[in-house]
């Protein structure tokens, strides 16, 4: 148990260094610029993603909410595709990076490129974890977490709620 222990604070540091600029950024930008208190404040207004948006989606991309284990769209989908935010449209995961990780939401090793999802430190619920946000609009997608099976060692564990899947040209029905 210290083990893993210490070797979950060590990747949280590493962690932790990687996305400093961009995490303290955004955080900054968060708070002081005088807009809405939601995720994605900075490019767009809480009126219209409330307007477009389901009430869930809303609560999960905007106020870092969790969908219920096994209720989300996409925890059960292996179609060849990718993943885009639900809320600016930016592509982020690819399908082939999707695996099962019975946990009951949409789990992936990597993004599409380390800048399409941003980490931040979420020390909410009495825990240390990493939070992750859409790169571009700051969409609230989910967590990260080190025990993911492949050789990337990362667990992206997001909402099906945060994102839109799109089939890969040629698959669509
Ligand atoms: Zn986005």
């Amino acid at each position: 148990m210290r083990g893993v222990l210490s070797r979950l604070i060590t990747w949280l540091s590493n962690r932790r260094a990687n996305s400093a600029t961009l995490g303290n950024s955004r955080t900054k930008g968060r708070v002081g610029s005088g807009m809405t208190n939601i995720h994605s404040g900075e490019k767009y207004t809480e009126e219209e993603l409330r307007e477009r948006l389901t009430p869930e989606q809303f609560q999960v991309t905007q106020h870092a909410g969790t969908e219920r284990g096994f209720s989300g769209e996409y925890w059960d989908v292996w179609d060849d595709g990718s993943y885009h935010c639900v809320v600016c449209d930016e592509e982020l995961f690819k399908s082939e990076t999707k695996f099962d990780a019975q946990c009951g939401w949409p789990s992936f090793d990597r993004a599409i490129d380390p800048s399409k999802v941003s980490e931040i430190e979420d020390r909410t619920l009495g825990m240390r974890r990493v939070e992750s946000v859409c790169g571009n609009c700051g969409a609230h997608l989910g967590h990260i977490f080190p025990d993911g099976p492949t050789e990337t060692g990362d667990r992206f564990c997001m909402n099906s709620a945060s994102l839109a899947f799109k089939p890969a040209a040629g698959t669509e029905s």
